[in-house]
């Protein structure tokens, strides 16, 4: 409690807008030393050894570090562990055994909390790992997990860790057509689920959407948690109640020993095609990053009530709200609802009842709340927040100002950490007792890793200077192995830019100043961050195509005032059918049938001709250009130039510079 109110940041008195640490934050900090960014880039590899053997229990020590053949890498060869152990296991061992591991506030304010503790959590996932062997789930399958965010989520993944099955999580709000492509790709034999939820007090029946999601795929049995108590149809020899199963699985589970490179899960997220991809993580490297960046990034200690507000779908969810902060000891936050549910400061009043010391969320939240009003967050005590986070996408300098002033009350640094799904865990990104705290710039690149950026024939580039953000050998520990069952389609999305020793990806960046900052300019592929969800304008386009009303079409990103991006449509229609609010409604619909609600366009614009090269390609660009109000630029190699002119009307085009 002494800790509320200190002002663990400074401004920099000759920098405009350069925070640093303060002196308490700096006596605080694991970290507070600038000189370990040299020291851990004289040898990387030893330096990951280091941390490795610091962080993590092995129950068996490694061979070899690091072994590079590009563009494949593994770390830790040979070691041995098991993340679940690590999770748990060796805090049940400590004085943490009755420490809370995850406090769980439901949607409802009326309706009673949860708290596990770390004994909880290790009885809970040692009987649920009963459960799936039980259910004939063996090292090496897959369980596909479609949950709301209550803390089964996190005992589902750590008794698949247990076991050596590799969890494949599919995000809740997506549609059962999305969960089964993925299921059929991971040829997941178990899926884990619930019967519903609650979204803004309204009842979601999951169970419904997830019997949708495993017609045609390899699924054998479908675990359920009833979360509501709603009607679902239970199919016989088929779907089991998680509480039934629970009340006679056996107490302990020995943990697998699992090898350092065997995969822990496959999370799937969009490339450039319409077919998402899946990305595979092994343990080792992950545990170690994952450790060790929630406790650097985050600042993290035993005292610490973390909050991480992204869903358990995305990769953020997986490491920053289960594995990372839980291998660390510390005490999560889950909330199962919206953040502006009941009411505007649902998220401000939960910061308050428990005393929330880290907050991480994304831009687009952020925006949201932001547009609320102030009042919102001011009615609440905020005053034991420590360290705010930010991850998604760039974050524009309003929203780190409102961010910074009226949560943080000018007192705590903004961790704005990229990475992405591939990466496993944070990359770039300022370290709380080592700073600057610069509003849309996110810092330097973790210790012992390894960043450029360069422009489009390889050579590195300075200060300034716009291109193309790569990391070089030694990858960081935590990156993905492969695309599941894809290695070609691995070596071609990531390592054919600039050759299999460099990593591209596909984010543009330059550096910010001399200490080597970076700032981020956003994805330079067609893929698109719709309130921080990762999508591609091809998956769109799949699903629009899907309806029978249209010919072609093209979807390219439109900049949004609060989710930072969305999708817009441009489309040809078949002979017979008219552009009209009632079918731009329905096509919109069947891009929530097919995806989910995120991937809904913003706009329909129904056109009779679509900008093309002579080759008939449709140039994206341009259309991109038009949806941002930028020049156009060169029309001459189209071959229906006119096309962009009606287009320019329609989408009430100005251009801006
Ligand atoms: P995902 O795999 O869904 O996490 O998306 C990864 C992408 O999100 C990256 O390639 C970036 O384009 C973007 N991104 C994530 N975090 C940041 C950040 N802090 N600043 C800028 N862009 C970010």
């Amino acid at each position: 409690m002494s800790e509320r109110n200190v002002q663990w940041v400074v401004k920099d008195p000759e920098r405009e807008n350069y925070y640093w640490p303060s002196e308490a934050m700096k006596k605080k900090a694991w970290v507070s030393d600038e000189k370990i960014y040299e020291e851990a880039s004289k040898d990387p590899v030893s330096w990951w050894a280091k941390l490795a053997k610091e962080g993590i229990t092995w129950f068996k020590e490694w061979d070899e570090t690091y072994r590079w053949d590009p563009p494949f890498y593994q770390w830790f060869i040979g070691g041995k562990l098991n993340i679940s152990y690590n999770a748990v296991d060796r805090h049940v061992k400590t004085w943490r055994r009755n420490k809370a591991a995850i406090i769980w506030e439901p949607e409802s304010p009326d309706e009673p909390n949860r708290i596990l503790t770390y004994y909880d959590l290790y009885r809970e996932v040692n009987k649920f790992a009963n459960v799936l062997k039980s259910l004939g789930v063996k090292k090496g399958d897959r369980v596909g997990i479609y949950m709301p965010m209550i803390p089964e989520v996190q005992i589902a993944m750590l008794a698949c860790a247990r076991i050596g099955a590799i969890h494949s999580v599919v995000f809740s709000a997506f549609s059962g057509k999305s969960l089964r492509d993925r299921m059929l790709d991971a040829e997941a034999k178990v899926l884990v689920t619930a019967d519903g939820y609650y979204r803004r007090g309204k009842i979601i029946n999951l169970k419904k959407n997830a019997d949708e999601g495993i017609k045609g795929t390899p699924i054998e049995k479908v675990v359920v948690v009833k979360r509501l108590g709603n009607e679902v149809n239970m199919v016989e020899g088929r779907d089991y109640w998680w509480h039934e199963l629970m009340e006679d699985a056996p107490l302990n589970c020995e943990p697998e020993v699992m090898d350092s490179e065997d995969p822990l899960f496959i999370l799937y997220t969009s490339g450039t095609t319409g077919k998402p991809k899946g990305i595979e993580h092994h343990t080792g490297g992950y545990a170690v990053q994952a450790y060790w960046t929630s406790r650097w990034d985050f600042d993290l200690h035993d005292e610490d009530v973390f909050w991480c507000t992204a869903d358990i779908g995305w990769i953020t969810g997986h490491t920053y709200s289960c594995y990372g902060p839980l291998m660390n000891g510390a005490t999560i936050l889950v909330y199962e609802g919206a953040p502006d549910y009941p009411t505007p400061d649902r998220w401000w009043q939960i910061v308050e009842k428990y005393g929330v010391t880290i907050f991480y969320t994304a831009p687009t939240a952020i925006r949201m709340l932001m547009k609320l009003g102030d009042e919102w967050p001011k009615k609440h005590d905020l005053s034991s927040i420590r360290i705010l986070g930010t991850v998604g996408e760039p974050i524009n300098e309003e929203a780190w100002l409102w961010y910074f002033k009226v949560i943080g009350g000018g007192r705590c640094p903004i961790i704005d950490t990229w990475w992405q799904t591939e990466t496993g865990a944070t990359l770039i990104n300022s370290l709380p007792g080592i700073g600057p705290f610069i509003p849309t710039v996110a810092g330097r690149p973790f210790p012992g890793t390894n960043f450029a950026i360069l422009d489009e024939e390889g050579n590195k580039l300075g200060i300034g200077e716009g291109g193309y953000l790569v990391q070089m050998s030694p990858f960081a520990p935590g990156m993905l192995r492969t695309i599941y069952k894809d290695p070609e389609r691995f070596k071609k999305q990531y390592w054919s830019v600039y050759g299999e020793k460099i990593y591209y990806t596909s984010d543009g960046a330059y550096i910010y100043d001399e200490m080597g900052n970076i700032r981020l300019t956003g994805r330079v592929d067609d893929v698109m961050k719709v309130a921080g969800h990762r999508l591609s304008t091809a998956e769109v386009e799949n699903a629009l195509t899907q309806h029978p009303a249209i010919v072609e079409c093209a979807v390219v990103a439109a900049p949004h005032e609060i989710k930072g991006e969305v999708p817009i449509a441009f489309v040809t229609l078949k002979a017979g059918y008219k552009p009209s609010p009632d079918l731009e409604n329905e096509l919109k619909g069947t891009v929530t049938k097919i995806i989910g609600p995120t991937a809904r366009p913003d706009r329909i614009i129904f056109v009779d001709d679509l900008p093309k090269t002579r080759s008939g390609k449709i140039m994206r660009r341009i259309l991109k250009a038009l949806a941002r109000n930028q020049p156009i630029g060169d029309t001459t190699t189209l071959m229906n130039p006119e096309s962009v002119e009606a287009l320019k009307e329609k989408i009430g085009y100005r251009e801006v510079q």
